[in-house]
């Protein structure tokens, strides 16, 4: 990316998942790396993962990937600015005041069918856990036992084994949106990129979606024409996404239509699989 005066502002912004997006073959993370480098397209570049904010940080250090201006992590629920690690508080603060942890916690870690993932994957606002044989409708009681003691949450249950507890509103898409609004980029000028089921929040939003070829089927039900799917795989998907929206270029703001039916599709889902 060429460098930017210090008052200029880049027009676009990608924000791409990791695990099975950019990350999942090595040779294609290293064409991506030198895709990055070499574009003149000034773009700001935001990775988002399930995974916590370290475990995020030593990927990009393990996998040299292009460094980032900020990371999404813990499903949306955490973001902070990169390398700094600085938080943007204005995020977190927001799911203070309706976030009942310990509460949620005390209906849930009793449940037979869920297991605590280990404490690295836990954080201030997701509580996850692994499904072992569930029973039929266990989703809608766990959501109703919820309800019952009026603790407010959004379940993503994910590759058949994980589920994930978060505050209400708090996932990729909204994060990404945030970022957005923050850094005063269009939506027609958001590209994000990703491969399963905690990826969907993002492409409801109204941005300019990639779906890689190696996609899980979760994200079949993604139609409408702010969605590319590519037949590349990993990141050479993401690559040839991007070149496919940096060529259309932003659409003007009237033809720009948030895909609210697939707003519903997500709404009423409740299972998607694999989360990274
Ligand atoms: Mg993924």
């Amino acid at each position: 990316m060429r460098p930017l005066a210090t008052t200029e502002r880049p027009p676009w912004m990608v924000v791409s998942d990791l695990d099975g997006t950019i990350l999942g073959n090595a040779d294609a993370t290293d064409r991506f790396r030198q895709w990055w480098y070499a574009t003149n397209i000034p773009m700001y570049l935001v990775y988002s993962s399930g995974r916590h904010y370290a475990s995020v940080g030593a990927s990009i250090r393990e996998f040299d990937l292009p460094t980032p201006d900020a990371v999404i992590a813990d499903v949306g629920t955490d973001m902070r600015a990169f390398p700094s690690g600085i938080p943007f508080t204005e995020w977190s603060s927001r799911w203070w005041s309706n976030w009942q942890l310990d509460d949620i916690c005390a209906v849930l870690d009793t449940q037979p069918e869920l297991k605590p993932q280990p404490l690295e994957c836990q954080s201030a606002f997701k509580r996850s856990y692994f499904v072992q044989n569930p029973p039929t409708d266990w989703l809608a009681k766990i959501r109703h036992r919820l309800r019952a003691r009026r603790l407010s949450a959004d379940l993503i249950y994910s590759s058949d084994r994980d589920l994930d507890v978060l505050p209400t509103g708090a996932n990729k898409g909204s994060a990404a949106e945030f970022l957005a609004q923050r850094w005063g980029i269009p939506r027609s000028r958001v590209l994000v990129a990703g491969d399963s089921g905690n990826d969907v929040s993002m492409f409801v939003q109204g941005f300019r979606g990639i779906v890689v070829g190696n996609a899980q089927l979760d994200l079949d039900h993604l139609t409408g024409p702010n969605i590319y799917r590519s037949i590349r795989r990993f990141a050479d998907g993401v690559i040839d996404g991007l070149e496919f929206w940096l060529e259309r270029g932003p659409a003007g703001a009237n033809a720009f239509q948030k895909p609210s039916h697939l707003q519903r599709d997500v709404a009423s889902r409740d299972v998607s699989t694999e989360v990274h």
